[in-house]
């Protein structure tokens, strides 16, 4: 089985294409998706029905959450919930009893799928030091959990008791070794690398590997301006931050 995996669209159609193409190349078969599929971008219905259309399990993420008024804005800051307010006005009820309806935690083949962290998946926290990799590896009871949230891909690894981790996110599974990673964000990556990020497992050989997808970035800025979102999420397309 070949698994696609995704996080992080926020409305950004035509990354998302780039991606589900790039991805199909390579002969994936089964897709994972790491949630905030809404959020930032102009195009929230049409990438609702992309993500559906993959039949895959999707995990809440936070801005599912406050689209869907699950959780609330306070810890947003002023652009991302304008972005909020713009999607819930234009969903219909269908999409916000989607949003609503998904869990926040997932498991298919050997991952875990969330959305922030496992241990407290509804508080989205950020998971970007050993100390919180620790807490999460202890939990897994599978080998490799994917995750999303802050838009920078990284990797944990334990093996033997001792946590590793790094930006380079590709490896060959090993036995008796623990994967926590964060595959990047589809819509809106901020490493500084402006290519919309998605991960490959192949689990015959083991390979898993980080792909950076480039798209047609100008478009999608062009919808979020045109859209009357707040120019800064257009920018941040651009420069990847
Ligand atoms: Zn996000």
């Amino acid at each position: 089985m070949k698994y696609g995996i995704i996080s992080d669209i926020h409305s950004n159609l035509e990354a998302l294409e780039a991606v589900l193409e790039a991805l199909a190349e390579r002969g994936v078969e089964r897709y994972v998706c790491c949630g905030d599929i809404v959020g930032y971008g102009a195009d929230p219905v049409a990438c609702l029905e992309r993500v559906r259309a993959l039949g895959c399990p999707v995990v809440m993420g936070n801005h599912d959450a406050a689209v869907a008024g699950r959780t609330g804005t306070e810890d947003f800051n002023q652009n991302a919930r304008r972005a909020v307010e713009w999607t819930r006005e234009r969903l219909p009820q269908e999409w916000l009893d989607y949003l609503a309806s998904l869990p926040l935690t997932a498991e298919v083949g050997p991952f875990h799928v969330v959305h922030a962290t496992l241990n407290c998946p509804g508080e989205w926290r950020y998971l970007m030091t050993t100390y919180e990799a620790k807490i999460n590896l202890d939990i897994m009871t599978l080998p490799l959990c994917v995750f999303g949230h802050s838009h920078v891909p990284i990797l944990f690894r334990r093996a033997e008791g001792q946590i590793s981790f790094g930006s380079e996110v590709e490896f060959t599974l090993e036995e008796g070794v623990q994967y926590l990673v964060n595959v990047g964000s589809v819509g809106q990556p901020r490493d500084g690398d402006p290519r919309a990020a998605a991960a490959v497992f192949d689990e015959e050989s083991g390979r898993f590997e980080l792909l950076r997808v480039p798209y047609d970035i100008d478009t999608a800025r062009v919808k979020i301006v045109s859209a009357g979102l707040p120019p800064a999420l257009a920018a941040r397309l651009v420069t990847g931050d």
